[in-house]
Protein backbone atom coordinates (compact mmCIF):
# COMPACT_ATOMS: atom_id res chain seq x y z
CA UNK A 1 0.00 0.00 0.00
CA UNK A 2 1.21 3.52 -0.84
CA UNK A 3 0.89 5.89 1.91
CA UNK A 4 2.27 9.29 3.24
CA UNK A 5 4.94 9.61 5.07
CA UNK A 6 3.16 11.22 8.66
CA UNK A 7 0.81 8.69 7.77
CA UNK A 8 0.54 6.12 10.86
CA UNK A 9 -2.59 3.56 10.42
CA UNK A 10 -6.03 3.56 11.82
CA UNK A 11 -6.92 4.15 15.51
CA UNK A 12 -10.54 3.07 17.22
CA UNK A 13 -11.87 6.49 18.33
CA UNK A 14 -13.67 3.90 20.93
CA UNK A 15 -11.61 1.64 22.16
CA UNK A 16 -8.06 2.91 20.94
CA UNK A 17 -6.95 0.23 19.36
CA UNK A 18 -4.81 0.71 16.21
CA UNK A 19 -4.55 -1.44 13.14
CA UNK A 20 -1.87 -0.70 10.13
CA UNK A 21 -3.38 0.90 7.13
CA UNK A 22 -3.24 -2.04 5.00
CA UNK A 23 -4.84 -4.72 7.66
CA UNK A 24 -7.69 -2.35 9.30
CA UNK A 25 -10.18 -1.11 6.04
CA UNK A 26 -13.32 -0.46 7.78
CA UNK A 27 -14.78 -1.17 11.41
CA UNK A 28 -12.76 -1.69 14.45
CA UNK A 29 -11.46 -5.29 14.97
CA UNK A 30 -12.01 -5.10 18.49
CA UNK A 31 -14.97 -3.10 19.75
CA UNK A 32 -16.46 -2.39 16.05
CA UNK A 33 -15.73 1.34 16.52
CA UNK A 34 -14.93 3.89 14.06
CA UNK A 35 -11.67 4.22 12.44
CA UNK A 36 -9.82 7.60 12.54
CA UNK A 37 -6.81 8.20 9.96
CA UNK A 38 -3.81 9.15 12.50
CA UNK A 39 -0.35 10.93 11.38
CA UNK A 40 2.69 11.90 13.19
CA UNK A 41 2.33 15.39 13.01
CA UNK A 42 6.57 16.29 13.88
CA UNK A 43 6.78 14.90 10.89
CA UNK A 44 4.63 17.01 8.73
CA UNK A 45 6.52 19.66 6.99
CA UNK A 46 4.13 22.23 5.77
CA UNK A 47 4.07 26.48 6.25
CA UNK A 48 1.61 28.79 5.07
CA UNK A 49 4.32 29.97 2.77
CA UNK A 50 4.38 26.31 1.00
CA UNK A 51 0.53 26.52 1.06
CA UNK A 52 0.18 29.88 -0.87
CA UNK A 53 3.05 28.59 -3.43
CA UNK A 54 1.03 26.16 -4.48
CA UNK A 55 -1.95 26.41 -6.76
CA UNK A 56 -5.37 26.37 -5.57
CA UNK A 57 -6.44 23.50 -7.56
CA UNK A 58 -7.71 21.01 -5.81
CA UNK A 59 -7.67 19.33 -2.17
CA UNK A 60 -5.25 17.34 -2.61
CA UNK A 61 -3.00 20.45 -2.68
CA UNK A 62 -2.88 19.21 1.06
CA UNK A 63 -1.97 15.50 1.06
CA UNK A 64 0.76 15.77 3.77
CA UNK A 65 -1.89 15.58 6.03
CA UNK A 66 -3.59 13.09 3.95
CA UNK A 67 -3.07 9.10 3.71
CA UNK A 68 -2.65 9.00 0.21
CA UNK A 69 -0.96 11.25 -2.20
CA UNK A 70 -2.11 12.81 -4.95
CA UNK A 71 -0.25 10.97 -7.81
CA UNK A 72 -2.01 8.05 -6.55
CA UNK A 73 -5.59 9.34 -5.30
CA UNK A 74 -8.72 8.80 -7.36
CA UNK A 75 -9.30 12.00 -7.78
CA UNK A 76 -11.25 15.16 -10.98
CA UNK A 77 -9.33 18.08 -9.14
CA UNK A 78 -12.49 18.06 -6.10
CA UNK A 79 -12.07 20.55 -3.41
CA UNK A 80 -10.34 23.69 -3.68
CA UNK A 81 -14.39 25.78 -3.83
CA UNK A 82 -14.41 29.10 -3.30
CA UNK A 83 -15.52 31.38 -0.66
CA UNK A 84 -18.23 33.80 -1.34
CA UNK A 85 -19.13 37.01 0.76
CA UNK A 86 -22.00 37.73 1.50
CA UNK A 87 -23.01 41.38 2.69
CA UNK A 88 -26.61 41.30 2.41
CA UNK A 89 -26.72 38.13 4.94
CA UNK A 90 -24.40 40.01 7.18
CA UNK A 91 -26.51 42.39 7.51
CA UNK A 92 -29.20 40.39 8.62
CA UNK A 93 -27.79 38.07 10.81
CA UNK A 94 -26.26 41.17 12.59
CA UNK A 95 -22.59 39.96 11.95
CA UNK A 96 -19.66 41.47 10.45
CA UNK A 97 -18.58 39.01 7.42
CA UNK A 98 -21.03 36.01 6.19
CA UNK A 99 -19.28 33.93 3.65
CA UNK A 100 -20.39 30.81 2.26
CA UNK A 101 -18.38 27.59 1.53
CA UNK A 102 -19.57 26.94 -2.17
CA UNK A 103 -19.12 22.76 -2.43
CA UNK A 104 -21.93 22.84 -5.58
CA UNK A 105 -18.65 23.40 -7.54
CA UNK A 106 -17.11 19.98 -6.95
CA UNK A 107 -17.59 17.34 -9.95
CA UNK A 108 -20.82 15.72 -8.62
CA UNK A 109 -21.92 19.04 -7.51
CA UNK A 110 -21.61 18.20 -3.91
CA UNK A 111 -19.06 18.01 -1.15
CA UNK A 112 -19.85 14.08 -1.16
CA UNK A 113 -16.87 14.08 -4.08
CA UNK A 114 -14.57 14.88 -1.29
CA UNK A 115 -15.10 11.97 0.44
CA UNK A 116 -15.40 9.53 -2.07
CA UNK A 117 -12.05 10.58 -3.78
CA UNK A 118 -10.02 9.39 -0.56
CA UNK A 119 -12.44 6.35 0.17
CA UNK A 120 -12.17 5.56 -3.47
CA UNK A 121 -8.31 5.85 -3.63
CA UNK A 122 -8.18 2.89 -0.49
CA UNK A 123 -10.45 0.52 -2.44
CA UNK A 124 -8.38 1.14 -4.93
CA UNK A 125 -4.97 0.97 -2.64
CA UNK A 126 -6.67 -2.29 -1.17
CA UNK A 127 -7.40 -4.39 -4.61
CA UNK A 128 -11.66 -3.85 -4.55
CA UNK A 129 -13.15 -5.00 -7.46
CA UNK A 130 -16.76 -3.64 -6.27
CA UNK A 131 -17.51 -0.88 -3.96
CA UNK A 132 -21.29 -0.59 -2.07
CA UNK A 133 -22.70 2.12 0.29
CA UNK A 134 -26.43 3.13 1.53
CA UNK A 135 -26.48 6.72 0.89
CA UNK A 136 -29.71 9.45 1.27
CA UNK A 137 -28.47 10.59 -2.80
CA UNK A 138 -25.10 12.89 -3.01
CA UNK A 139 -22.98 10.00 -2.04
CA UNK A 140 -24.43 7.48 -4.04
CA UNK A 141 -23.94 9.59 -7.05
CA UNK A 142 -20.39 10.78 -6.01
CA UNK A 143 -19.15 6.71 -5.05
CA UNK A 144 -21.02 6.06 -8.61
CA UNK A 145 -19.09 8.83 -10.37
CA UNK A 146 -15.34 8.04 -8.74
CA UNK A 147 -16.06 4.10 -8.78
CA UNK A 148 -16.13 4.70 -12.88
CA UNK A 149 -13.09 6.49 -12.74
CA UNK A 150 -11.46 4.07 -11.05
CA UNK A 151 -12.92 0.89 -13.52
CA UNK A 152 -14.33 -0.22 -10.00
CA UNK A 153 -18.12 -1.75 -10.04
CA UNK A 154 -19.97 0.14 -7.86
CA UNK A 155 -23.79 -0.95 -5.49
CA UNK A 156 -25.59 2.01 -4.52
CA UNK A 157 -28.81 1.58 -2.26
CA UNK A 158 -31.05 4.70 -2.58
CA UNK A 159 -33.70 5.23 -0.75
CA UNK A 160 -37.21 5.76 -3.67
CA UNK A 161 -37.25 10.11 -1.91
CA UNK A 162 -33.51 9.93 -3.04
CA UNK A 163 -34.12 12.59 -5.70
CA UNK A 164 -34.15 12.47 -9.53
CA UNK A 165 -31.13 13.50 -10.11
CA UNK A 166 -28.72 11.70 -7.54
CA UNK A 167 -30.34 8.17 -9.49
CA UNK A 168 -30.51 9.26 -12.73
CA UNK A 169 -26.48 9.39 -12.25
CA UNK A 170 -26.08 6.72 -10.38
CA UNK A 171 -27.13 5.04 -13.81
CA UNK A 172 -25.26 7.57 -16.36
CA UNK A 173 -22.00 6.56 -14.33
CA UNK A 174 -22.64 3.01 -14.73
CA UNK A 175 -23.54 2.13 -11.46
CA UNK A 176 -25.86 -0.99 -10.02
CA UNK A 177 -28.32 0.84 -8.22
CA UNK A 178 -30.87 -0.67 -5.49
CA UNK A 179 -33.80 1.60 -4.85
CA UNK A 180 -35.93 0.96 -1.76
CA UNK A 181 -38.56 1.58 -0.41
CA UNK A 182 -38.84 3.85 2.51
CA UNK A 183 -36.23 5.59 3.90
CA UNK A 184 -32.33 5.93 4.37
CA UNK A 185 -32.83 3.14 7.17
CA UNK A 186 -34.32 0.86 4.89
CA UNK A 187 -31.62 1.50 1.89
CA UNK A 188 -29.38 0.48 4.83
CA UNK A 189 -31.00 -3.08 5.76
CA UNK A 190 -31.02 -3.52 2.10
CA UNK A 191 -27.42 -2.87 1.59
CA UNK A 192 -26.30 -4.63 5.15
CA UNK A 193 -27.92 -7.71 3.60
CA UNK A 194 -26.42 -7.87 0.21
CA UNK A 195 -23.24 -6.93 2.08
CA UNK A 196 -23.79 -10.49 3.59
CA UNK A 197 -24.20 -11.74 0.29
CA UNK A 198 -21.04 -10.68 -0.76
CA UNK A 199 -17.66 -10.68 0.96
CA UNK A 200 -16.03 -9.53 -1.84
CA UNK A 201 -17.43 -5.94 -1.63
CA UNK A 202 -15.63 -3.20 0.32
CA UNK A 203 -17.73 -0.54 1.68
CA UNK A 204 -17.59 3.08 0.86
CA UNK A 205 -20.41 4.27 3.53
CA UNK A 206 -20.50 6.85 5.90
CA UNK A 207 -17.95 5.84 8.56
CA UNK A 208 -17.59 2.44 7.84
CA UNK A 209 -15.00 3.38 5.64
CA UNK A 210 -12.69 5.54 7.85
CA UNK A 211 -11.49 7.64 4.76
CA UNK A 212 -14.52 9.82 4.34
CA UNK A 213 -14.38 11.71 6.87
CA UNK A 214 -10.48 12.32 6.16
CA UNK A 215 -11.16 13.62 2.77
CA UNK A 216 -14.23 16.07 4.12
CA UNK A 217 -11.92 17.80 6.75
CA UNK A 218 -10.18 19.36 3.76
CA UNK A 219 -12.67 22.06 3.61
CA UNK A 220 -11.72 23.67 6.93
CA UNK A 221 -8.13 23.56 5.68
CA UNK A 222 -9.16 25.32 2.51
CA UNK A 223 -11.56 27.97 5.26
CA UNK A 224 -8.67 28.47 7.00
CA UNK A 225 -6.20 29.16 4.53
CA UNK A 226 -9.08 31.20 2.21
CA UNK A 227 -9.38 33.79 5.63
CA UNK A 228 -5.78 34.11 5.60
CA UNK A 229 -5.33 32.01 8.54
CA UNK A 230 -8.21 34.03 10.89
CA UNK A 231 -10.06 31.42 12.10
CA UNK A 232 -13.72 32.43 11.53
CA UNK A 233 -16.10 32.82 14.79
CA UNK A 234 -19.02 30.19 13.76
CA UNK A 235 -19.73 27.57 11.10
CA UNK A 236 -23.05 26.28 10.60
CA UNK A 237 -23.08 22.88 8.47
CA UNK A 238 -26.15 21.11 7.36
CA UNK A 239 -25.99 17.89 9.80
CA UNK A 240 -27.07 14.48 8.78
CA UNK A 241 -24.49 11.64 9.50
CA UNK A 242 -21.91 14.39 10.88
CA UNK A 243 -18.97 13.31 8.54
CA UNK A 244 -17.73 16.51 7.60
CA UNK A 245 -18.96 18.26 10.90
CA UNK A 246 -16.22 15.46 12.26
CA UNK A 247 -14.08 16.23 9.51
CA UNK A 248 -13.75 19.87 10.33
CA UNK A 249 -12.85 19.45 14.09
CA UNK A 250 -10.42 17.38 13.19
CA UNK A 251 -8.27 19.33 10.82
CA UNK A 252 -8.90 22.68 13.23
CA UNK A 253 -7.46 20.58 15.75
CA UNK A 254 -4.54 19.19 13.32
CA UNK A 255 -3.56 23.18 12.00
CA UNK A 256 -3.36 24.10 16.08
CA UNK A 257 -1.32 21.62 16.58
CA UNK A 258 0.93 22.53 13.93
CA UNK A 259 1.02 26.40 14.59
CA UNK A 260 -0.91 27.24 11.48
CA UNK A 261 -4.07 28.59 13.19
CA UNK A 262 -4.74 29.41 16.85
CA UNK A 263 -8.44 29.06 17.82
CA UNK A 264 -10.86 26.16 16.90
CA UNK A 265 -14.04 28.17 15.45
CA UNK A 266 -17.15 26.73 17.07
CA UNK A 267 -19.13 24.33 14.96
CA UNK A 268 -23.01 24.67 14.66
CA UNK A 269 -25.07 21.59 13.66
CA UNK A 270 -28.11 22.88 11.49
CA UNK A 271 -30.97 20.23 11.13
CA UNK A 272 -34.44 20.08 10.29
CA UNK A 273 -37.41 19.96 13.16
CA UNK A 274 -38.51 16.76 11.38
CA UNK A 275 -35.18 15.05 11.92
CA UNK A 276 -33.01 16.53 14.67
CA UNK A 277 -31.51 13.92 16.37
CA UNK A 278 -27.97 15.95 17.51
CA UNK A 279 -30.26 18.84 18.05
CA UNK A 280 -31.70 16.89 20.92
CA UNK A 281 -29.38 15.28 22.51
CA UNK A 282 -27.57 18.68 22.71
CA UNK A 283 -30.27 20.65 24.32
CA UNK A 284 -30.40 18.18 26.61
CA UNK A 285 -26.73 17.58 27.33
CA UNK A 286 -26.39 13.90 26.09
CA UNK A 287 -23.42 12.37 25.09
CA UNK A 288 -25.38 10.27 22.59
CA UNK A 289 -28.27 10.69 20.42
CA UNK A 290 -31.94 8.72 21.27
CA UNK A 291 -33.01 7.69 17.35
CA UNK A 292 -35.93 9.62 15.71
CA UNK A 293 -38.99 7.12 14.86
CA UNK A 294 -40.59 8.69 12.02
CA UNK A 295 -38.33 11.06 10.71
CA UNK A 296 -39.81 13.40 8.17
CA UNK A 297 -38.12 16.72 6.32
CA UNK A 298 -37.96 17.79 2.74
CA UNK A 299 -33.93 17.78 3.12
CA UNK A 300 -33.16 14.25 2.09
CA UNK A 301 -29.43 14.97 2.78
CA UNK A 302 -29.30 15.97 6.55
CA UNK A 303 -32.53 12.91 7.11
CA UNK A 304 -29.69 10.98 8.80
CA UNK A 305 -32.68 9.63 12.28
CA UNK A 306 -30.16 7.17 13.37
CA UNK A 307 -26.38 9.08 13.15
CA UNK A 308 -23.99 6.15 14.84
CA UNK A 309 -21.64 8.50 15.44
CA UNK A 310 -23.69 11.28 17.78
CA UNK A 311 -21.02 10.90 20.39
CA UNK A 312 -18.31 12.68 18.18
CA UNK A 313 -20.46 14.81 17.01
CA UNK A 314 -21.42 16.53 19.94
CA UNK A 315 -18.24 16.10 21.48
CA UNK A 316 -17.10 18.46 17.98
CA UNK A 317 -19.49 20.63 18.74
CA UNK A 318 -19.08 21.37 22.78
CA UNK A 319 -15.64 20.75 22.85
CA UNK A 320 -15.47 23.87 20.01
CA UNK A 321 -18.09 26.09 21.74
CA UNK A 322 -20.66 25.79 19.12
CA UNK A 323 -24.17 24.23 19.43
CA UNK A 324 -27.02 22.82 17.33
CA UNK A 325 -30.04 24.44 15.55
CA UNK A 326 -33.14 23.61 13.91
CA UNK A 327 -35.43 25.02 11.83
CA UNK A 328 -38.57 24.06 10.50
CA UNK A 329 -39.08 22.58 6.30
CA UNK A 330 -40.92 25.99 5.88
CA UNK A 331 -38.36 28.24 6.92
CA UNK A 332 -35.36 26.45 4.68
CA UNK A 333 -36.86 26.90 1.56
CA UNK A 334 -37.73 29.83 2.42
CA UNK A 335 -34.00 30.47 3.57
CA UNK A 336 -32.83 28.83 0.20
CA UNK A 337 -35.54 31.14 -1.68
CA UNK A 338 -34.21 34.77 0.38
CA UNK A 339 -30.20 33.47 -0.66
CA UNK A 340 -30.92 32.56 -4.11
CA UNK A 341 -32.72 36.08 -4.52
CA UNK A 342 -30.54 37.87 -2.73
CA UNK A 343 -27.29 36.63 -2.88
CA UNK A 344 -27.46 35.30 -6.51
CA UNK A 345 -26.14 31.47 -4.68
CA UNK A 346 -27.92 28.37 -5.41
CA UNK A 347 -28.54 26.00 -2.32
CA UNK A 348 -30.52 22.95 -2.24
CA UNK A 349 -32.67 22.40 0.69
CA UNK A 350 -30.66 20.20 2.41
CA UNK A 351 -28.09 23.34 2.25
CA UNK A 352 -30.30 25.93 3.06
CA UNK A 353 -30.76 24.32 6.79
CA UNK A 354 -27.75 25.82 7.55
CA UNK A 355 -28.89 29.24 6.41
CA UNK A 356 -32.08 29.19 7.67
CA UNK A 357 -30.35 27.97 11.03
CA UNK A 358 -27.46 30.75 10.60
CA UNK A 359 -30.84 32.94 10.64
CA UNK A 360 -32.26 31.38 14.27
CA UNK A 361 -29.04 31.46 15.67
CA UNK A 362 -28.91 35.45 14.64
CA UNK A 363 -33.00 35.40 15.99
CA UNK A 364 -31.73 33.93 19.03
CA UNK A 365 -28.57 36.71 19.94
CA UNK A 366 -26.38 34.13 19.39
CA UNK A 367 -23.82 36.94 17.20
CA UNK A 368 -22.30 40.16 19.11
CA UNK A 369 -22.03 41.87 15.78
CA UNK A 370 -18.04 41.86 15.02
CA UNK A 371 -18.61 37.99 13.60
CA UNK A 372 -17.62 36.05 10.68
CA UNK A 373 -19.68 33.46 9.92
CA UNK A 374 -19.09 30.84 6.95
CA UNK A 375 -22.00 28.70 5.66
CA UNK A 376 -21.63 25.68 4.67
CA UNK A 377 -23.40 25.24 1.26
CA UNK A 378 -22.77 21.50 0.97
CA UNK A 379 -24.86 21.15 -2.55
CA UNK A 380 -25.63 22.72 -5.75
CA UNK A 381 -29.11 24.43 -5.71
CA UNK A 382 -30.02 22.56 -9.29
CA UNK A 383 -29.89 19.28 -7.99
CA UNK A 384 -33.78 20.39 -6.21
CA UNK A 385 -34.94 23.14 -8.79
CA UNK A 386 -38.16 21.15 -8.72
CA UNK A 387 -38.48 21.18 -5.02
CA UNK A 388 -37.70 24.58 -5.39
CA UNK A 389 -39.85 25.53 -7.45
CA UNK A 390 -43.15 24.25 -6.07
CA UNK A 391 -42.34 25.82 -3.31
CA UNK A 392 -43.17 28.93 -4.81
CA UNK A 393 -45.65 27.46 -6.46
CA UNK A 394 -48.01 26.76 -2.81
CA UNK A 395 -47.30 30.30 -2.60
CA UNK A 396 -49.39 30.89 -5.83
CA UNK A 397 -46.12 31.89 -7.74
C1 LIG B 1 -24.73 14.18 2.93
C2 LIG B 1 -25.12 15.60 2.92
C3 LIG B 1 -25.15 16.37 4.09
C4 LIG B 1 -24.89 15.79 5.46
O1 LIG B 1 -23.56 15.41 5.57
P1 LIG B 1 -22.91 14.76 6.87
O2 LIG B 1 -21.51 15.18 6.81
O3 LIG B 1 -23.07 13.30 6.78
O4 LIG B 1 -23.64 15.31 8.07
C5 LIG B 1 -25.41 17.72 3.98
N1 LIG B 1 -25.67 18.29 2.77
C6 LIG B 1 -25.67 17.58 1.63
C7 LIG B 1 -25.97 18.27 0.35
C8 LIG B 1 -25.41 16.22 1.65
O5 LIG B 1 -25.41 15.52 0.52
ZN1 LIG C 1 -12.30 -0.47 19.01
Amino acid sequence: METTDAFTGLECIDCGATFDAEEGSHRCGECGGILDPRYDYGAVDLDRETLASRPFDSMWRYEELLPFARESAVTMDEGATPLVECPKLADELGVERVVFKDEGRNPTGTFKDRGQTVAMTAAVQHGATDVALASAGNAGQAAAAYAGRADIDSHVFLPARAGFTNKAMVNVHGGDMTVVGGRITDAGAAYADAMAEHDDWYSVKTFETPYRHEGKKTMFYEIAEQLEWETPDAIVYPTGGGVGLVGMHKAAKELRELGLIDELPALYAAQATGCQPIVEAFESGSEVHEAVEHPDTICGGIEIPDPGASPWILEALRESGGGAVATDDEEILEAAIAVAKGEGLEMAPTCAAAASGAWELGERGEFEGDETVVILNTGTGNKDADVLRSHLMGKGI
